[in-house]
């Protein structure tokens, strides 16, 4: 509830349209509540009195007010739309704004199916509750309100007799809440649970494929499917045995009172001094009392909007609570170059509570040196170089850059000056130049790109492959780079990279899909164009790391070895046993 109330603080943008629908709802209100009143007038001056002009009167009345209310619930109606969606459109804004301040550790932790349920359907329900729940509850409010006044005024005796099916009512409305909430919290999960399958499954249709695993997969989505299915008709079963009982308690109130108020009127008729009641008097007590049993009703149908609405606000307010592992320092120093140093010292680090991915590293990457970091899978290559331009934070120890702690470099500074081309290539969809120019749109003459696009696109042997495509640069990028070989791809990916011009440039496994033939030439280019910035090349290959000053081995989250080939052949086992199944390979 408390989530769902912070939430309404998005409408303060539309706090005019709310405004003016909540006066409108009122006076539509009012309207309807003076209708039995005019009925009575009606029955009790005109048909009593054989007064045909009266009944005219009060029936021109009654249509006005009846016009009039409709009007106006359509007006209020109209101007809640534009509130609900313009709140469900900036709670959209602010969560996708929020994601994307998310840094790698953030990222780990959530599922691409949670963020998706969230930003859609419980941005919905909280929009649902505004549009139509929201009204209805105000209304039946003030419907309840009113008429319980008015007949109060009218006869109390009747009203109290009425009251009497409240409590159960009332009972009835509290238990169905306290019964409902934690079923519709749980619906969400499992529609969590239903939507990561769902995006895995279409993430991964390829490798389902390959292993023919479409059985499997069928299964395992029938079986969220139907776990889904059977909480929500849990919670459609309990609302729709809820209803009848609701209506049953308002019917038993109407029927109290013809039953006490026909007696009234009978009194009133053998003993007129009495003060009993009036014929006029019944049939607007009576529509009175279906006005307050009305909103009791509508209560139970806007507690189900309620309450799924408040699930919904809880679980969007987690994902904008969730604070970015990875901010901006407070006052960041912001170098415009870097010279390109590098220096670890003592480093660990774990990814949440996981054991070390990385114990203990000390090493220092000198501005300009080409260095090659090599180990088997698992061994932490990866994970060393994510700490250079801050995707997580070290738990222990300290990476500075140009002797800066990577901490109070500006974000911007690490992640414009240091290009990190990632082991998985993601390419985005659209055309390859667009793909290229992705961080760094350089004018295009024409059909023709940039010489700084040319450029970039030839140091990563991209610019042949690309102008032999039927489109060129204008080469259509499916989904996440489908069209592309994963070699192009990853030539791509560092053409992308190169063009930002960087300081420190870190290969991340990125030529592993490229001929061995290629993969020495781009390395070569590499080295040549960016012969004064550091270059950083991570490879489970000896070959890949050839043309390196220096090599850094890893094993176990360990550094185990660093110097030339040399001095490793003759130091470290870890090398020696890599370059020989390597070799064995190739013999
Ligand atoms: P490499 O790049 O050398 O193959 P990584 O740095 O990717 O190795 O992985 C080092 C260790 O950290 C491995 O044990 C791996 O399972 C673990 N690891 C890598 N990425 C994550 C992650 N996002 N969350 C949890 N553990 C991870
Ligand atoms: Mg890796």
């Amino acid at each position: 509830m408390i989530a769902l109330v912070r939430l309404f603080t998005y409408l303060r943008n539309y706090a005019r349209p709310v405004a003016w629908s909540l006066l409108f709802v009122l006076v539509a209100t009012a309207m309807n509540l003076v209708q039995p009143k005019l009925v009575e007038f009606a029955v009790d001056y005109g048909v009593a009195r054989g007064e045909v002009r009266s009944v005219v009167l009060a029936s021109l009345a009654l249509v006005g007010a009846a016009f009039l209310s409709s009007g106006l619930h359509l007006a209020s109606g109209v101007l809640l739309v534009r509130a609900g969606q313009g709140m469900a459109y900036e709670i959209r804004n602010d969560l996708f704004r929020r994601i994307m301040s998310f840094s790698f550790g953030n990222l780990d932790r959530w599922r691409t199916g949670e963020l998706l349920v969230r930003v859609n359907s419980d941005v919905n329900a909280v929009r649902m509750f505004v549009r139509l729940g929201l009204l209805m509850m105000i209304q039946s409010i003030l419907m309840l309100a009113g008429s319980l006044v008015v007949m109060y005024r009218t006869n109390a005796r009747l009203t109290t007799v009425m009251l009497i099916a409240l409590p159960g009512t009332l009972a009835l409305f509290f238990v169905l809440a306290a019964f409902i909430r934690p079923l519709i919290m749980k619906v969400r999960e499992r529609l969590d649970a239903l939507n990561n399958s769902l995006q895995e499954n279409l993430a991964g249709a390829k490798v389902v494929r390959a292993f023919s695993r479409q059985e499997y997969e069928k299964d395992r989505f029938d079986t969220r499917n139907s776990a889904f299915l059977k909480l929500s008709l849990r919670v459609g079963y309990v609302i729709a045995v809820a209803f009848p009982f609701l209506f049953f308690l308002g019917q038993l109130a109407i029927i109290l009172v013809s039953w006490f108020g026909g007696t009234a009127i009978i009194e009133n008729m053998l003993s007129p001094a009495g003060g009993g009641l009036t014929l006029g008097q019944l049939v607007a007590f009576n529509e009175y009392a279906l006005m307050a049993m009305w909103p009791i009703m509508a209560l139970g149908m806007t507690l189900q909007f309620l309450t799924m609405a408040s699930a919904s606000a809880v679980r969007i307010r987690e994902l904008l609570d969730e604070p970015p592992d990875i901010g901006p320092p407070e006052s960041p120093r912001m170098p415009g170059r870097l010279r390109g140093e590098v220096t670890f010292e003592g480093v660990s680090f774990a990814y949440g509570e996981g054991e070390d991915a990385l114990t203990n590293i000390s090493l220092t990457i000198r501005p300009g040196e080409k260095l090659g970091i090599l180990g088997r899978t698992g061994s932490g290559k990866s994970t060393l170089a994510s700490l250079i331009p801050r995707f997580y934070d070290p738990t222990a120890g300290t990476v500075r850059i140009d002797g800066i702690d990577a901490r109070e470099l500006g974000l911007s500074t690490l992640r414009e000056r240091i290009a990190l081309v990632l082991q998985e290539t993601v390419l985005l969809s659209g055309t390859i130049l667009e793909n290229v120019t992705y961080a760094h749109r350089v004018a295009t003459v024409g059909s023709v790109p940039a010489a700084a696009v040319l450029r970039a696109a030839e140091i990563a042997c991209a610019r042949e492959f690309i102008e032999e495509k039927e489109n060129g640069w204008q080469e259509p990028v499916g989904e996440r780079g489908a069209g592309l070989s994963g070699g192009q791809r990853q030539r791509v990916a560092i053409a992308r990279a190169l063009l930002s011009d960087p300081d420190i440039l870190i290969l991340d496994d990125v030529t592993s899909s490229v001929d061995a033939r290629t993969e020495k030439q781009i390395i070569a280019n590499l080295y040549r164009a960016l012969e004064e910035k550091t270059v950083i090349i991570i490879s489970q290959k000896v070959n890949t790391i050839m043309l390196a000053d220096r090599i850094v081995v890893m094993e176990n989250g360990r550094i185990v070895g660093c110097g030339s080939r040399e001095e490793l052949m003759r130091s470290s086992d870890t090398y020696r046993e890599i370059c020989e199944t390597q070799q064995e390979i190739r013999a």
